[in-house]
């Protein structure tokens, strides 16, 4: 089936406008092996080679990789020192597949948040961000995502999320914008409605990286 013919018919039942949530995702790596083969043959690509013969495999695994988010629980303990002030978890690296062109985009990730009763183990922060990040995504959902899914999880006062990433569907082909980086924030909670804590979060973010 052609691409135009698939797209065709994807419209006429009616476009799905839900996110990928991944989670219930089932892998046919045969499936995507095979697949994965009759595209790169369809470009022209000699898949007979000894360096291309298993990689239509590679290919499969890789996206499979890519695509598929580890399960993990977001562990939360009692706030028992009472810490109100902002924790906020830096340059967290984050790497993930555009859904438009299925080319990865990669940065930083910067998750903060606002402690009320609970707080959260830092890795998790880090693994909410992986775990958001490994399906089809674009950088705005991707970063609204991890907001929602950490106030979700803890009584917080509020939370804000930023984003800056480069895409390689921007970089490597169209527009060939090699270095640009896009910047996307979610900020929920006081870190939205007040003034002075927006501004402490957003300079924290911007803060240059200690020296190591
Ligand atoms: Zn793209």
């Amino acid at each position: 089936m052609s691409a135009a013919t698939w797209a065709g018919r994807a419209r006429a039942r009616g476009v799905d406008s839900r996110p990928d949530d991944g989670d219930e995702r089932v892998v046919d790596l045969d499936a995507a092996e095979d697949a994965a083969a009759a595209f790169l043959v369809a470009l022209g690509v000699d898949v007979t080679t000894a360096g291309t013969l298993e990689t239509p495999r590679r290919m499969a695994q890789a996206y499979a990789e890519l695509l598929t988010p580890a399960g993990f629980d977001v562990t939360t303990f009692p706030n028992d020192d009472a810490y109100g002030e902002l924790v906020l978890v830096r340059e967290i690296p984050v790497r993930s597949v555009c859904e438009h062109h299925m080319l990865p985009f990669g940065g930083v990730a910067h998750v903060g948040y606002l402690p009320g009763t609970r707080i959260v183990g830092l890795s998790k922060l880090a693994r909410l961000v992986a775990h958001a990040a490994a399906r089809p995504q674009t950088q705005e959902r991707l970063t609204r995502q991890v907001a929602e899914r950490l106030a979700g999880a803890l009584d917080t006062r509020g939370v804000g999320v930023v984003v800056v990433a480069e895409h390689s569907c921007m970089s490597l082909r169209g527009a060939r914008a090699t270095g640009a980086t896009t910047r996307t924030s979610t900020l929920l909670g006081d870190l939205r409605t007040d003034r002075a804590l927006r501004d402490e979060f957003l300079a924290a973010v911007a803060e240059p990286a200690p020296r190591r």
